[in-house]
């Protein structure tokens, strides 16, 4: 081996295995990132692929180095797999190992009973591709696929592109199988010692650029959120309210807000203790979640909520804080006795003029104030405002 050679024999696998350590670093850091030991794995797969390929590993006596190539099927494979488990959903494992299987048999028989470089190559890179593929199309799939997203798919399409590549060069002359110095010699096998690395090393940035967003993403997605009911608090409902309502009057939505108040709270705090008080606030958290059906939903401060919706009328509206009321009344709530009642007054309010998120709460808020000031345990609707010339409007009487 020259000098130049044992360089990149001893880099490859040292870069792969820096980065399969840095994923299991991040992983170790971040316990909730499931795909990143399987991304680990993957990188270090690759690693052991290029030491066996480098040094002659496990090589069978015409120079197929079979221990690489599996290596190498078993990193494609955790990565593609990975790329599931980030989204947490379960891998298409037995598809992966229906495509695996199926090559591998003919592979065998194209090494042992009717050796064939080129049938292998193409075997090997069907697998490839197979894997992918399948890959590629779930992940395209996806629904409200952001940048980390499109970047993890980035990164499979290259691999998948590279799979068909090579194959495609050999089939049509461009790349050579034979040469005078036999098949390591060859520009398939010199294509496959310069790419593979560089290859590797562009997916691999990929994959770690994600992984960084996706941590920022995390960061302040926790920023946004409220730490006891795991709804957006009052920040993340401005932040993302704002432009919920730009985007919704461009589209000729008809934006809404419900906003909520537990009642006589701090008789509950006062009687049973400020634990049961955040037991009560995490219940009535979790019955607007459920049954709110809003597009947001926020802790807007202590027992207050606020609930954003993008697309419905005042019948509608009406009959989901009917629904949040009763699903409240049937809910047991640990530490307080069951005929205890917890009940919310509830202030609603359609936008039809094109008022911002700071301007409809306002008003949902009036409504709120006129249902505390009429008993409590009841939802009350802002008046419906008629336009009939900028400035003048008409007033009507609307009570849910
Ligand atoms: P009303 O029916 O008029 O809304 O009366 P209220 O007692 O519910 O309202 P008030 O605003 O007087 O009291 C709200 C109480 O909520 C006061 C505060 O101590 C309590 N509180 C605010 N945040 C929390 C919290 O995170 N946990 C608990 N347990 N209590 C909280
Ligand atoms: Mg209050
Ligand atoms: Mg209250």
């Amino acid at each position: 081996m020259v000098h130049g050679q044992f360089f990149f024999a001893l880099v490859n696998p040292i870069v792969a295995l820096l980065f399969s350590l840095g994923f299991a670093l991040i992983w170790l850091r971040w316990r909730d990132y499931k795909h990143l030991p399987v991304l680990s794995a993957g990188f270090l797969c690759l690693g052991l692929g290029f030491i066996f390929y480098d040094f002659h590993i496990l090589v069978w006596p015409e120079g197929i180095n079979v221990g690489a190539n599996i290596l190498y099927v078993a990193t494609i494979t955790l990565a593609c797999s990975s790329t599931f488990l980030r989204k947490n959903q379960s891998p298409p494992t037995l598809l992966f190992l229906a495509v695996i299987v199926s090559g591998a048999l003919p592979f065998t028989w194209y090494l042992l009973v009717e050796p064939s470089i080129l049938a292998r190559i193409l075997i090997t890179s069907a697998i490839f591709a197979g894997v992918t593929s399948i890959t590629f199309v779930g992940l395209v799939r996806q629904k409200d696929r952001t940048l980390p997203d499109n970047l993890f798919a980035a990164g499979i399409a290259l691999a998948f592109f590279i799979a068909i590549l090579r194959p495609t060069l050999v089939l049509t002359g461009l790349l050579d199988i034979e040469s005078a110095g036999g098949f390591t010699a060859s520009d398939y096998w010199t294509s496959i010692r310069a790419f593979t690395p560089i290859m590797a090393l562009i997916v691999a940035t990929l994959f770690i650029v994600a992984i960084g967003l996706d941590i920022v993403d995390h960061l302040k997605g926790q920023a946004d959120r409220d730490y006891l009911t795991g709804l957006l608090n009052r920040r993340g409902f401005e932040t993302m309210g704002d432009e919920a309502v730009v985007r919704d009057f461009a589209n000729s939505r008809q934006p809404a807000m419900l906003v909520a108040d537990i009642d006589d709270f701090k008789k509950v705090n006062d009687t049973f203790g400020h634990k049961v008080g955040d037991v009560v606030i995490v219940a009535v958290a979790r019955t607007l979640a459920k049954h709110g059906e809003a597009v947001l939903a926020a802790r807007t401060g202590g027992e207050e909520f606020a609930l954003y919706y993008n697309d419905i009328d005042r019948v509608e509206l009406q009959g989901i804080a009917r629904k949040i009321r009763a699903a409240l009344a049937q809910t047991p709530i640990t530490g307080l006795p069951s005929d205890y009642p917890v009940t919310l007054s509830i202030g609603l309010h359609l936008s039809y003029s094109h008022e911002s998120l700071s301007d409809m709460m306002t008003l949902a808020d009036q409504a709120l104030y006129r249902a505390k000031s009429e008993g409590k345990d009841q939802a009350v609707m802002t008046p419906v405002r008629l336009h009939l010339a900028a400035g003048s409007r008409l007033q009507t009487q609307d009570q849910a």
